[in-house]
């Protein structure tokens, strides 16, 4: 438990309806009251409970602002300790003038985090459940927020919960075996272990498959838009953005080169990359050239290859379809209001029909169509049964993937007979790296890493 009370703003910074402050530590009700101008004393009222009132300058006793204040009590609340939040009016000033007053009381500014991390570290909620958090913040889609809310609230933890006890179980029954080696068991036993691990990893697998789709909701399909000048790029990239703008980020220490375009289709998020000084065309090949585009295309998960279809395939077109063979594309005719001059049997050689969408930009045909490719060549309908938890944070991964060859490790040298006891080291080492997962045994410059990822006041 913590001995310090800690303050910060915890809604967006700038002018808006309502600003909240947070203070969490054991003088958070205390010194809050010292502030506080209500019908009730803070210290007497009941927990969780909404009390009117102004915020006073102590000294001068004059009225700063009007508030609405929260109490919620330990341990129910987000960091376990008691916790106060002050409803204030949106706005710089306002919400300034109160941080001002609570800094010059028995409470600090909060780190980046550290409510959440002090969740954490009071045990209320683990790594994954933290990480879940971070990731809620920052989803730009409906479907990555439901994800990262499932994290939240536990889905990952179960999991990994279920497969650490089948493991725990293991080391019981090899433990029982070393004890009683008289017992004749071994074969037993080296089955027993075969079995589980054969088990654990199987789950393993499925999480790990999931990771695929995970990162895809977390950060998006990076897709490159491809094709000769003239033939529709940008009239799509345009549309596409007008309709379906998400989020505009920058990311930091790249912002020079390239600029990432979120848009959200279907509930899939695109990533467009979008390379600096084309930003107003929005052009992501043309001003590129054929050397440059290449490498967008090596980078994409997506490529969309935008044909005009009232222009017969040129030999450029067929040397990137033979380029790109292989690759996840969607190939576009655009400009179908004009007369069709495209040989669909080449096309077909290519490409199934699937994956051919004939549309015409200009008169805002076929979007839909597009839009539906997009989904059918990333969820293929699976995703939308709802109760799948996904792995999608890299750290989660690395030791899923640990512990699976931890695992492999403990059944190959079961399969052959070595000693149990030089067995039971791999799968203790299995366990521990699934509780990594959970925040179990990490250190603490993980954990301060991992946090320090938060924006203030979470
Ligand atoms: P880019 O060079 O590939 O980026 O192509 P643009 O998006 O700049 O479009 C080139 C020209 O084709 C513009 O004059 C557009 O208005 C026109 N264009 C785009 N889509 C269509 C379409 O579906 N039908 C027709 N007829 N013209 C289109
Ligand atoms: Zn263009």
């Amino acid at each position: 438990m913590f001995s310090d009370t800690i303050a910060a703003i915890s809604t967006a910074v700038g002018e808006g309806g309502i600003a909240i402050i947070r203070v969490s530590g054991p003088d958070a009700v205390q010194e809050v009251e010292r502030i506080f101008n209500s019908k009730n004393k803070l210290t007497q009222v009941a927990s969780h409970t909404v009390h009117y009132g102004h915020i006073v300058d102590p000294e001068t006793r004059e009225n700063l602002e009007e508030v609405l204040v929260t109490v919620m009590r330990a341990p129910r609340s987000f960091t376990t300790e008691d916790v106060v939040e002050i409803s204030a009016h949106g706005g710089v000033i306002s919400v300034k003038r109160v941080m001002d007053l609570l800094l010059q009381l028995n409470i600090r500014l909060a780190e980046p985090g550290e409510f959440t991390k002090r969740a954490f570290l009071n045990g209320r909620i683990d790594l994954s459940q933290a990480e879940g958090v971070i990731d809620l913040i920052r989803s730009k889609s409906d479907r990555a927020f439901s994800v990262a809310l499932k994290q939240v609230e536990g889905s990952l933890s179960r999991k990994i919960n279920e497969l650490r006890h089948i493991l725990v179980e293991t080391l019981a029954h090899i433990e029982v075996n070393i004890d009683y080696p008289e017992h004749d068991v071994e074969s037993l036993t080296s089955a027993f272990i075969r079995e589980k691990s054969k088990l654990v990893m199987d789950e393993i697998d499925k999480l790990l498959k999931t990771a695929q789709e995970g990162k895809i909701l977390r950060e998006g399909i990076t897709t490159a838009i491809v094709g000769r000048p003239n033939v529709g790029k940008s009239s799509l990239l345009n549309t596409l953005a007008q309709d379906n703008r998400a989020i505009v980020t920058d990311i930091p220490g790249t912002t020079r080169d390239v600029i990432e375009e979120f848009v959200t289709i279907n509930n899939i998020p695109l990533k467009l990359l979008d390379t600096a000084g084309i930003r107003e065309t929005m052009d992501v090949v043309e001003q590129i050239g054929v050397e440059r585009s290449k490498h967008a295309v090596s980078e994409a998960d997506l490529i969309l290859l935008v044909l005009n279809a009232s222009e017969p395939l040129h030999q450029d077109e067929l040397e990137l379809m033979e380029q790109i063979r292989g690759r996840q594309c969607i190939v576009i005719m655009n400009k179908m209001d004009l007369p069709s001059q495209l040989d669909l049997d080449i096309l077909h050689r290519y490409y199934p029909d699937e994956l051919i969408v004939p549309m015409s930009v200009k008169a805002e045909e076929g979007i839909d169509r597009l839009e539906e490719a997009i989904s059918n060549l990333f969820f293929s309908g699976q995703i939308e049964g709802g109760d799948l938890t996904y792995v999608s944070n890299v750290r989660h991964i690395a030791l899923l993937k640990k512990s699976k060859q931890s695992l492999q490790d403990a059944y190959d040298a079961a399969e052959q007979f070595i000693p149990i006891d030089m067995i039971q080291i791999d799968v203790r080492l299995a366990w521990e790296q699934l509780s990594e997962i959970l925040g179990e045994a990490v250190g603490d410059s993980l954990i301060d890493q991992i946090f320090s990822q938060f924006c203030l006041g979470k």
